[in-house]
This record gives structure tokens, C-alpha cells and sequence, in this order.
């Protein structure tokens, strides 16, 4: 299956080439993360590859890899940092599978026990 084109100036993009604000919290060669500005849990956040990578569809295996690394480094700080239960990861894939912003991201949503998402 292959997804639709990549959109240069989606908001991720546009975070990325700093023409937008972002609030950072991790940045390495291929990856870089910063805080949802809409949170549905404490500490809810974003990591999105350097690439252009619309989603999963299309994102390749190197820039998913390096995502993926870098999901588990700040689910791990964020579950510390928070005193979390647990931690919820979500991604979403193109309109029909709930994606909004057109650059690969992945959700990482500290979690407490008998604590549900916010809408
Ligand atoms: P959904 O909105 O269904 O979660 P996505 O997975 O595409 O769909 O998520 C887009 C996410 O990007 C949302 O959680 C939204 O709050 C967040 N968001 C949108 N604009 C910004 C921004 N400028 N800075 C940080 N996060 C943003």
C-alpha cells in the first residue's frame, strides 16, 4: 500500500524547520520530540523522525528504527518523571485511521492507575 505525497508545510514540518514553536524536550540526528499542545494526559508527547515521513505507510526502516529508539528513551523519563503507572504509545495513520497532522508521529501518554484520557 502506498500513501499519499508528503505536505512540506504540515505543522510537524514546519516545527521542525523552526518557523513554528515547539516545546523540545529531545533532539538527536534522525529524531526529535517536543510536548503535545493539546495534552489528553499529564506529559503527553510527541516524537517525530527528521525525515519527511508522512506515516508509517511510507516512512523508511531507518528513520522508523531511529524513532522507535527514541520513543522508548523518553517513555522510559516519562514514566520516572511523572511517578507514571504505565504508558500508553499511539500512532495514527492516515485520515481514516485518525491521523491529523500529515509527518509520522508517535504519542507517548504517561499513565496512572483509574485515570482515563482526556477527549
Ligand atoms: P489526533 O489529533 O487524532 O491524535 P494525530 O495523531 O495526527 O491525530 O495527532 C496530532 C497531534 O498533534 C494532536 O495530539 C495535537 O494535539 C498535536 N498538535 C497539533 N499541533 C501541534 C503543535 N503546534 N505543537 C504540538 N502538538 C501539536
Amino acid at each position: 500500500m502506498t500513501s499519499a505525497a508528503y505536505d512540506n508545510d504540515n505543522i510537524f514540518a514546519r516545527i521542525l524547520r523552526g518557523e513554528l514553536p515547539s516545546h523540545k524536550l529531545y533532539e538527536d540526528a534522525d529524531t526529535f520530540a517536543f510536548m503535545d499542545i493539546m495534552p489528553r494526559g499529564d506529559g503527553h508527547c510527541l516524537v517525530i523522525p527528521k525525515k519527511p515521513s508522512r506515516n508509517i505507510l511510507d516512512v523508511d526502516a531507518g528513520s522508523l528504527a531511529a524513532v522507535m529508539r527514541t520513543v522508548q528513551k523518553l517513555a522510559r523519563a516519562a514514566k520516572t518523571a511523572f511517578g507514571a503507572d504505565g504508558v500508553t504509545i499511539q500512532q495514527f495513520n492516515e485520515k481514516a485511521g485518525g491521523q491529523v497532522v500529515f509527518h509520522l508521529h508517535v504519542h507517548i501518554i504517561p499513565r496512572f492507575d483509574g485515570v482515563a484520557l482526556r477527549p
